[in-house]
């Protein structure tokens, strides 16, 4: 649009300099406003339809190493005027100083890593497999910056299917004696995830493929109808794995095997290697009810969950809240948003749309408290990392984002350790019932 528009306003340009005499001081107002108007323009190319054209093929590396040094403000700023607001830079992340000097061997800066992880957070895509194809990449040079080039490399996954469900056949495809074009549409059995890798590389062919495959051992099961070839591990496939264990350990802040204990006479789910915590005491008013006016309709808490009658988790770990209509979810405790944004962890059992808060610790018990909130409705997101929320704030609306299939709120209290998301898990009931 914005080409289309300079087009015309070239033309008028040109004829305001035709009407005008030359070093007519009178006029120079008029200079200077059409001067304006071009350099407007030019900014709006710069920011705007060059860092697009950039990311949509190698042919303009020589443009965007030209255009480069003239931009008013940084890549990842860049980005934003393009995609909208997005709430993780690589500054967010924290990486463990051994992965660090790991991935160091390998030509990778820490900036890279979290780069890897911002990106994913951005594009919902895991970071692992952002940072798989980014080792693997044969044109990393077309980008200055590794946040962009591991942006863009989210970007093209989700557009072109890497968050989508397999395609499955019917085993008992009759198949057509004439193809016609429309038969030939109705059931290829490709996966979205390897048609997505490899259409970031096409020429680079199945080898490519099997190479950025290596690199995680997870891309075996989401890459189901792909043959996976026999490789010896190297350097960079440990990076890969190094990389994301480091993030599961970050996101999770106790371990997947947890067990439901009592203590006190009081359900407390806990990782096998952390010792229990009893409910802290808190003053009257401490708590406020997340979801006003809501009741549990799914998951209460330390009920088994299941998924097509197969266990998937031993221990749901918060409640699930819901109420006709939905509405918005609040801040349970005064504290810091120590999370707010997308997040799949399998170890916190909480997606979507997340918000976590550290509470203040209440003056009655020094046990670190955090409260998860989970599935908040898209664009609804009211809070940012490190912002101090008040009980009652808005956080966001409830709605349906992640592994849910209705909108309600997803809400767990968890308590000890301290960190971004404490360590354990008690029933939230006892404290808003
Ligand atoms: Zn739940």
């Amino acid at each position: 649009m914005e080409v289309a528009m300079s087009q015309s306003d070239w033309e008028n340009v040109t004829e305001d300099r035709q009407d005008v005499p030359f070093l007519d001081l009178g006029n120079l107002l008029s200079y200077l406003r059409v001067g304006c108007l071009v350099f407007t323009l030019l900014s709006c190319v710069l920011l705007c339809v060059v860092p697009y054209y950039a990311q949509q093929g190698r042919w303009l590396d020589d443009v965007w190493e030209l255009i480069k040094p003239f931009l008013p403000i940084s890549a990842e700023d860049t980005l934003d005027y393009f995609h909208g607001e997005y709430p993780y830079l690589p500054g967010d992340v924290l990486v463990p100083e051994g992965l660090v000097e790991s991935a160091e061997r390998q030509g990778l800066e820490e900036y890279d890593l979290q780069s890897a992880v911002a990106a994913g957070k951005r594009t919902r895509i895991p970071s692992e497999v952002i940072l798989s194809v980014y080792i693997n990449a044969p044109w990393l040079h077309m980008y200055e910056d590794s946040f962009v080039t591991m942006h863009a490399i989210g970007r093209t996954l989700l557009e072109n299917g890497y968050l989508d469900p397999p395609i499955i056949c019917p085993e008992e495809t009759p198949v057509p004696e004439v193809i016609e074009e429309e038969d030939v549409e109705a059931c290829v059995e490709i996966d979205p995830k390897h048609k997505a890798i490899m259409s970031l590389y096409p020429n680079g062919g199945s080898a490519w493929l099997y190479s950025v495959l290596d690199t995680s051992g997870i891309w075996a099961g989401p890459l189901g109808t792909v043959e996976i070839e026999e490789f010896e591990p190297n350097e960079l496939w440990y990076i890969a794995t190094i990389f994301n264990e480091s993030l599961r350990i970050r996101l999770a802040g106790y371990k997947e095997d947890n067990i439901l204990v009592l203590v006190n006479g009081l359900p407390v789910i806990i990782g096998t290697d952390i010792a229990p915590v009893a409910y802290p005491i808190v003053p009257d008013g401490y708590f406020v009810h997340p979801y006003p006016g809501s009741s549990i309709t799914g998951y209460r808490f330390g009920d088994p969950v299941y998924d097509h009658g197969v266990l998937v988790r031993a221990h749901h770990p918060g409640v699930d809240l819901g109420k006709p209509g939905g509405g918005p979810v609040v801040a349970a405790c005064n504290g810091r948003v120590t999370y707010a944004g997308w997040m799949d962890s399998a170890s916190l059992w909480i997606s979507g749309i997340v918000v976590a808060i550290e509470c203040n610790p209440p003056s009655t018990d020094p046990t670190p408290i955090c409260t998860l909130y989970g599935h908040g409705a898209e664009g609804t997101l009211k809070v940012r990392n490190g912002d101090d929320v008040r009980a009652g704030d808005w956080l966001f609306s409830a709605g349906n984002t992640g592994y849910s299939f209705g909108v309600h709120l997803h809400f767990d209290v968890r308590v000890g350790g301290g960190g971004p998301f404490c360590n354990q898990s008690v029933d939230p009931m006892y404290y808003i019932d």
